[in-house]
């Protein structure tokens, strides 16, 4: 069953995801090498239990901390731990805050110093990715429309490995919700694009194959080739000719540009 949302809730989620949004600025800072990764997750959420929020992926399904932090080989699900941060590291950090009993969710993946020419590419590739699906997020348009206009340029065009197994999701009073937004599919397939529908879409993408495996910890997602593996995401609600992302990429993007460890990726 989807959950539509009216405009006043639509409003209360865009609280909930700027708040992602800003927690992601309160990161970065921090983002460094020497940094071990569980310091991150407590800096993130002594911010979002300041502001009055609660954490929205710690304790879901028993997950321990307030990101998921999957680094190069890892897709998604990584957990922060005392693990250092490295010059050439990616870190993929998703976070999920609850205000007002709704949820915001939103992932980018930070690119420690310098990395490879094809590295950067994925990481624009994966990016852009996410704003090719955000613009078949429209009324009259179909699920499926999304999907294979993720899949087309990231694979099709780009040769780079989406993964299956994990995908997009309704979101709401509940982090995951009806309907599933896979990052592959066909156009003119699923259900149809109405107001009111709100959706994390977030393409997971490896630079080489598209398989993945799940380490003893029980939840680490990684690529099964150990290549490196890109992940953003926005919740977006469907517009008229537009769609409306609710998160933003604004507030941690000028934070990595004040903080010299980070590469900016466009
Ligand atoms: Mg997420
Ligand atoms: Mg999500």
């Amino acid at each position: 069953m989807i959950f539509y949302k009216t405009a006043q809730e639509i409003e209360i989620m865009r609280e909930s995801c700027l708040m992602v949004g800003r927690t992601h600025e309160a990161i970065v800072p921090y983002i460094k090498p020497g940094v071990k990764t569980v310091k991150l997750d407590q800096i993130a959420e002594e911010f979002i239990r300041d502001n009055g929020a609660e954490p929205g992926f710690k304790g879901y399904n028993g997950f321990p901390y307030t990101l998921c932090i999957s680094m190069n080989e890892e897709v998604v699900h990584g957990m922060p731990s005392d693990r250092e941060v490295k010059p050439g590291d990616l870190l993929s950090i998703d976070c999920g805050v609850l205000a007002n009993e709704f949820y915001g969710d939103q992932a980018y993946t930070y690119c420690v110093g310098e990395v490879a020419p094809e590295v950067s590419q994925l990481l624009e590739v994966t990016k852009a990715s996410l704003y090719k699906g955000i613009e078949q997020a429209v009324e009259g348009r179909r699920i499926g429309d999304i999907c294979y206009a993720i899949q087309d340029y990231c694979e099709r065009e780009h040769k780079f490995g989406v993964v299956r197994e994990l995908v997009g999701h309704g979101i709401g009073r509940n982090l995951h919700e009806s309907p599933d937004v896979p990052n592959y599919g066909k156009r003119g397939r699923g259900i149809k694009l109405k107001k009111g529908l709100v959706i994390a879409i977030e393409p997971m993408v490896n630079l080489g194959r598209k398989d993945i495996r799940q380490k003893d910890d029980g939840w680490t997602i990684y690529a099964r080739d150990m290549k490196p593996s890109a992940h953003y995401e926005h919740t977006i609600t469907i517009g008229k000719d537009k769609a409306d992302i609710l998160t933003t990429f604004e507030y941690l993007e000028a934070a990595i540009k004040s903080n010299p460890e980070l590469s900016e990726i466009n």
